[in-house]
């Protein structure tokens, strides 16, 4: 038997949560649906991650006393994976539960108009509504570049949750998920290599792209630096780029 809201909402992330609040605020019965961790890229795999190890790094550039060792600890913190491999979303789900928003772990697939269907390895549940909302987010764009399957690659996902640094490391694509992940590595002392088919940060205003360029090769300030390499094809800064999750191909495990 199904079960009926007003709205089904299908990706529990930023666009997601924000939706359900509304919906919620005004009254309105809300089923939301995640496949993966509620709360998102943003809060797992992106914006919090990477501003806690901005924020580390920058200590460090300006001369403060910030291990990596501390700075991946207080990242394990914010993305609630102390101890544990995989960070826990249970403080998501309490938060939605507070406000009646009913979340509804797996995978779901609208079955009709007003049907969604949320499948998990061991049920399925049919859900309907009057209105369904789609935020299932974004994936990473995996440039095709021969060997690289088999080599492995990363992307935002282990990118933002790695608990070892590498001895070095090359980041495809520098737009802002690129160069604020090689300004944390570089300031932690890996060797970092940002490839870019042109300019850094090639989608905002020309002259502060050329003014983040122009920080990135100042001598001593980091190692990062940008090439052209024709791998990323015609559209500039669309191949390559580190944003988001879930590429096929081979992914490295980060330590
Ligand atoms: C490294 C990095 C740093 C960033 N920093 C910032 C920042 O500082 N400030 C900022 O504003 N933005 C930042 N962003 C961007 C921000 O993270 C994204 O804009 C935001 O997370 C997008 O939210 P979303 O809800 O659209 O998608 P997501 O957060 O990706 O959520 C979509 C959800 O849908 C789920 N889903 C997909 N398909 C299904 C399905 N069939 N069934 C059920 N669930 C499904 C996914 O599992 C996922 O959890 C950053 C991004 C990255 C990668």
């Amino acid at each position: 038997m199904s079960e009926r809201f007003d709205f089904i909402i299908i990706g529990a992330g930023a666009s997601g949560e924000a939706a359900a609040s509304y919906a919620r605020a005004r009254g309105a019965t809300v089923a939301l649906v995640e496949r993966d961790l509620f709360g998102g890229t943003c809060a797992f795999w992106g914006c919090m991650p990477s501003k806690t190890l901005l924020h580390a790094a920058e200590i460090r550039a300006c001369g403060g006393d910030y291990s990596w060792e501390k700075a991946s600890a207080r990242r394990d913190y914010m993305i609630v994976r102390e101890g544990r491999d995989y960070p826990d979303d249970s403080g998501h789900i309490k938060g939605y539960k507070a406000k009646g928003t009913v979340p509804v772990r797996g995978t779901a697939k609208i079955a009709g108009p007003g049907r969604v269907v949320v499948r998990t390895a061991k049920e399925s549940r049919e859900l309907e509504a009057r209105d369904i909302v789609i935020a299932v987010g974004s994936v990473a764009k995996v440039p095709k570049i021969e060997g690289l399957a088999e080599a492995g690659f990363w992307t935002n996902k282990e990118g933002t949750s790695l608990r070892e640094l590498p001895k070095s490391i090359a980041i495809l694509g520098a737009g802002p998920s690129g160069t604020e992940l090689a300004q944390v590595y570089a300031r932690f002392g890996v060797r970092t290599t940002l490839v870019s088919p042109r300019q850094v940060n090639p989608t905002d205003h020309p002259r502060s792209s050329a003014l983040l360029a122009k920080a990135f090769a100042r001598p001593g300030w980091t190692s990062a630096r940008t090439r052209a390499p024709s791998a990323f094809g015609p559209a500039p800064g669309r191949a390559g780029n580190t944003s988001s999750s879930s590429p096929t191909g081979r992914r490295s495990k980060p330590r």
